[in-house]
């Protein structure tokens, strides 16, 4: 009888440890399969292997307590500049900037998209300066301007704006270049946006549009939103007011409920001068709420009131977003609008690209670009971020054995 126990024992011990990781007692929130409730999640190599009410902890070679925690998906960033290292001054193809994954794991964030720094000319500079050498996975929407994000006389210059060309480099790096930018063009024509969608359809991929200098009287937004985007393109820079996104009598401009009923997306891009509390109040409090939460990382939005993706989620938690739909803005909704829908989710068998946040209560503040402050009593941190199973960022240890003299 004590030799069969031992057998039995001895066997569960090899063959017992069919995960690497679990993670116990957590809050998961996954849009996608519906999940918002305590789960434990189990990680094999570099994939999720279970979610679960339960997981038997003898079953994983390292279990973390996740009690108090929420887990969800890696967040997905979409909108980003991160072609930097080309020494180019005064440029988001250059110095305007930054490297990843100084920027991402620490908040959470396993996904980013450039938006637009690199156009069909840059690309593969992009890819071999930043792509291939960051631990982060780094998406990239190509301009429409075949120099991608040099500045205003590149930017300006609609004979370098090829739908062919971009479309061509679009489809021979599918699953990288997830969607198409037109941004900062300073002219009343419609010529960017038609040449980015017409790049866009013919490479089945979304256009986000940054509407640039605006020209209320030759190139309206309501024309934009419910005649030139197609449903699925990407309207960012929502809160921006800069374009009459909320109209002077408090209300939200016509154009964009109707092009939300068309199936346009409306997405944040937060940036360092595109989100101010007189825009965002009055249009959240009439129910528009964003589709994506994106930050619009760079230089000049890093250490102003932007600051990374935790602090926006947060900004939106504090104006009354729940905490569910915050995340879906930062994960499945993300994954869904850049056709990468194996990201964002902790269904078995995705990445384990997982984020463990935790909800401080406190007394915080919150800036926008015009200079106010609105108070809030939640922020989100980062406790751990995992990057295909790998605990890339794990601010307290949790993961780690405990220091025993
Ligand atoms: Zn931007």
């Amino acid at each position: 009888m004590r030799l069969l126990l031992a057998v039995l024992i001895a066997g569960l011990a090899c063959s017992g440890q069919e995960y690497d990781l679990v993670l116990r007692g957590g809050h998961v929130i996954d849009a996608k399969n519906g999940i918002d409730a305590v789960r434990d999640v189990a990680l094999k190599g570099n994939v999720i292997a279970a979610v679960a009410e339960k997981i038997d902890a003898a079953k994983a070679k390292r279990v973390v307590d996740a009690k108090g925690l929420y887990v969800t998906p890696g967040l997905i960033d979409i909108h980003t500049h991160v072609y930097t290292g080309t020494g180019e001054p005064h440029s988001y193809a250059g110095d305007n900037s930054v490297y990843p994954d100084g920027f991402t794991f620490r908040v959470g964030v396993t996904t980013v998209v450039d938006a637009g720094g690199s156009g069909w000319r840059n690309f593969p500079d992009f890819q071999e300066r930043v792509i291939r050498r960051s631990k982060t996975r780094v998406l990239s929407m190509l301009n429409i301007v075949g120099n991608g994000m040099r500045g205003g006389k590149f930017e300006n210059n609609q004979d370098d704006m090829d739908a062919e060309a971009t479309a061509k480099v679009a489809l021979a790096n599918k699953g990288v270049v997830v969607g198409i930018k037109t941004a900062h063009y300073s002219g009343p024509e419609w010529t960017p946006v038609e040449r980015a969608v017409a790049a866009g359809t013919k490479a089945s991929i979304p256009v986000m549009v940054d509407f640039g200098t605006n020209h209320p009287d030759t190139r309206p937004l309501v024309d934009l939103l419910t005649k030139k985007l197609r449903p699925g393109d990407i309207y960012t820079h929502m809160y921006s007011g800069l374009r009459n996104e909320l109209l002077d009598n408090g209300q939200p401009n016509a154009g964009m409920i109707e092009g939300r009923k068309r199936g346009v997306i409306f997405d944040v891009g937060h940036g360092g001068g595109s989100f101010v509390y007189k825009v965002a109040i009055p249009l959240t409090k009439a129910g528009f709420w964003p589709d994506s939460i994106s930050t619009d990382l760079h230089i000049g939005s890093m250490n102003a009131g932007m600051k990374d993706q935790l602090n926006v989620m947060s900004k939106f938690l504090n104006l009354g977003m729940p905490l569910k739909q915050v995340i879906a803005a930062s994960t499945w909704n993300p994954a869904r609008e850049i056709k990468q829908e194996t990201l964002g989710n902790l269904s078995v068998g995705a990445p384990a690209d997982i984020a463990v946040l935790r909800l401080e209560k406190g007394n915080f503040g919150f800036t926008d670009h015009s200079g106010m402050r609105m108070k809030g009593n939640q922020k989100l941190t980062c406790e751990i971020t995992f990057r295909d199973g790998v605990a890339v960022y794990d601010l307290n240890g949790l993961t780690k054995d405990d220091w025993k003299q």
